[in-house]
């Protein structure tokens, strides 16, 4: 793609203010933790693809799923924001490396374009769930819980790393995203919309394709049909992809447990600081599952 040649600039600039003067950014400095990870605008879009450009295709295969490295693009807000495009994305890989088109990297990027052809064809499915069944879920009203959620305090330390990563940073891993998910819709039977919101208001990649078709995935009801049954087990989850640093950073509390411990402390090895466990896991799914069934009548 070529930039065009000349620009046609009007005569005189229309009376502006000036980027100051707007006062955009609030008086309490909060976004400091965000500041150090992101460089918003094009110069840090293509500082993040040339860095991840360098590493092997293959690497992002196999450790796109752990938290606990450096293994995705972070991409995601420069994409979303237009400071880079999928097709400078695609070019700049194509050449570095062979056979982009057949990548796992190259399937995420299609998930995206999946996530757009979605609302665009279903446009009230950002709200409403695509699968009519589901409105009338008996969705729980648990305010408490869903803050417990919101702030990390659920008692499960993968679970509650996510969430903490994701109101530091504005920036969650997909894998982890997938698991809060899960945990929020199927184990506390909360309506997806609490949750998709809460994602909107934190993450600096949210955006309304992605999110909602995310967690219509998630929940079971979007376009996947009986996705509902599929509850993610945290701590599986946690002990699969996790080797339990990410857990470490997160969640300090929890920095000097053993990785015996980590996933998911006993009452001996839990520092009173931490959380006990909002609801086990096996009560959670077998209350997801009836509610299913009930739903289906
Ligand atoms: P990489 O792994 O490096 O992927 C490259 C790019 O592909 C991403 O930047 C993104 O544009 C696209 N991509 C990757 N995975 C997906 C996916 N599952 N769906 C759509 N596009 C994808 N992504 C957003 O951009 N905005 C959101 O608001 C958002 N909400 C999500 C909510 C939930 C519940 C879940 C499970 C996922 C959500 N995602 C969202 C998708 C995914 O988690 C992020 O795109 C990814 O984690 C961003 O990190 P990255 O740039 O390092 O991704």
């Amino acid at each position: 793609t070529r930039a065009p040649a000349q620009w046609i600039l009007p005569p005189a600039r229309p009376d502006s203010v000036t980027l100051d003067e707007l006062r955009l950014l609030p008086d309490i400095e909060w976004y400091d933790t965000m500041d150090e990870m992101w460089r918003p605008g094009e110069a840090g879009a293509r500082a993040r693809l040339r860095a991840f450009a360098k590493k092997p295709l293959a690497s992002y295969a196999k450790t796109r799923d752990r938290p606990d490295h450096d293994g995705t693009s972070a991409l995601s807000p420069h994409l979303h924001f237009g400071e880079i495009s999928v097709r400078q994305v695609w070019h700049a890989l194509a050449a570095k490396h062979t056979k982009v088109r057949d990548s796992t990297f190259a399937a995420e990027l299609l998930w995206r374009e999946f996530a757009y052809h979605s609302i665009y064809h279903f446009p009230h499915t950002v709200r409403e769930p695509l699968d009519r069944r589901f409105a009338r879920f008996a969705w729980s009203r648990d305010a408490v819980q869903l803050q417990a959620w919101q702030r990390g305090r659920t008692g499960y330390p993968i679970v509650d790393a996510g969430m903490r990563q994701l109101w530091t940073s504005g920036w969650m891993h997909n894998r982890v995203r997938m698991i809060a998910a899960s945990f929020l819709v199927k184990h506390l039977l909360i309506d997806w919309r609490e949750g998709e919101r809460w994602y909107w208001d934190c993450l600096v990649d949210a955006d309304y394709g992605n999110n909602s078709v995310n967690w219509q995935w998630i929940a079971g009801t979007g376009i996947d049909a009986n996705m509902f049954g599929r509850i993610m087990a945290p701590l599986g989850q946690s002990e699969k992809f996790d080797a339990g640093d990410y857990i470490r950073h997160w969640v300090p509390e929890l920095a000097d447990l053993s990785d015996a411990q980590i996933h998911d402390p006993d009452d001996a090895a839990r520092p009173q600081a931490y959380p006990h466990r909002i609801i086990g896991h096996r009560e959670g799914r077998e209350r997801a599952l009836a509610a299913a069934k009930a739903m289906r009548g």
